[in-house]
């Protein structure tokens, strides 16, 4: 089979003719119709010091985010068949440990750490061996290109509802990060009811997809300075019920915190090494804020928020979907993702 393959811890990967994945007892074997490329691939091709923290072996196959049908199952295998249609979380888990018995199953504790794709071959391929834990029945009626982008779409549905206030009904949401992640959760927070949706972002072409996706108002902030931008966002949102940090930048997240009200909201999706320092932490106590850190997706309520969210019609994710390519030119789908200016959205390559 035809697969993309990391061949040396350095940058760039390979097209390579590869022999089918063995499955184990308990994986079901793939036959991916669609993939597509996470920020995380980027940094794997690329090489750079983000990547190394995952990939441990050399050669292997790229790619997490996907779309396929059953074409053999292994004997363990017991609520899936062949010919369904599926995509996956990306999260291992084990079931047994203390966050997995208390509905926190993307933070395991046993697998930590461990990703499809990322800490073993993925789905860059024409067929992928899946875990049977980690499989998501598809909606036959969910076009692939759409199914593959459950994943991604499932950390914008977590960002955005958050852990308890899940309800946006009529509410000022804020969003930081003009990436996929971000431009997902304006179609979130819209189809959810926010009353308005501004996004913060640096590229035009983006804020432009976010516009189409359901931000009501698009900042750009390479267009104003710090403070600037914080009195806008003041005066726009006279204090927002709801912020999601999806830059990774300091800077947004201290504006972020700023800009809700006392007793909204703050989720922090984004990733940076910055130390994250509450000034006055009585002041802060008192504002009655909630600061909620996003990782991953909940195991399955994000899935069954997403799959709700897809299958009301509210929303509309195709306007993020801004190259599409054949597995084959899979070079070019990774120069779209890095070229500046940002143009790309979501990259989909077909095996
Ligand atoms: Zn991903
Ligand atoms: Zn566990």
């Amino acid at each position: 089979m035809k697969a993309v393959v990391k061949t040396q811890k350095a940058p760039g990967a390979e097209l390579l003719e590869m022999p089918l994945p063995e499955i184990k007892p308990d994986e079901a074997l793939i036959k991916i119709k669609v993939a597509s490329i996470c920020g995380t691939d980027v940094h794997i091709y690329n090489w750079d010091s983000a990547a190394q923290v995952y990939i441990k072996n050399v050669p292997q196959i790229l790619g997490h985010e996907f779309a396929g049908e059953i074409v053999k199952t292994g004997k363990k295998v017991k609520k899936f068949r062949v010919g369904d249609y599926v995509s996956a979380e990306t999260h291992f888990f084990c079931g047994k440990c203390a966050q997995c018995r208390n509905g926190q199953r993307h933070i395991c504790e046993t697998e930590k750490g461990k990703i499809f794709g990322l800490s073993c071959d993925g789905c860059f391929a024409e067929y992928a061996a899946v875990p049977e834990r980690i499989l998501w029945k598809n909606n036959p009626r969910l076009a692939p290109e759409i199914a593959t982008l459950q994943e991604p779409l499932g950390n914008a549905v977590y960002c955005a509802l958050g852990d308890y206030d899940k309800n946006l009904k009529g509410k000022k949401v804020l969003i930081f990060g003009d990436g996929p992640a971000g431009l997902l959760a304006a179609g979130v927070a819209k189809a959810e009811g926010a009353r308005f949706v501004t996004l913060v972002g640096r590229h035009q072409k983006r804020l432009e997809i976010a516009g189409k996706i359901g931000a009501d108002i698009t900042l750009n902030e390479k267009e104003n300075n710090a403070t600037e931008l914080l009195s806008q966002l003041l005066n726009i949102g006279k204090g927002f019920d709801v912020a999601l940090e999806m830059a990774g930048s300091k800077n947004a997240r201290d504006l972020a915190i700023k800009s809700v009200r006392d007793g909204g909201r703050l989720s922090l999706f984004g990733i940076d090494t910055d130390p994250f320092i509450i000034e006055n932490s009585g002041q802060y106590v008192r504002s009655a804020k909630k600061i909620i850190p996003i990782t991953g997706r909940l195991i399955w309520r994000t899935w069954r928020e997403t799959k709700r969210l897809l299958e009301s019609g509210l929303l509309d994710i195709t306007p993020v979907i801004t190259h599409k390519f054949p597995l084959e030119e899979f070079e070019k789908g990774f120069r779209a993702m890095t070229e500046r200016p940002k143009v790309s959205g979501k990259v989909i390559l077909i095996p």
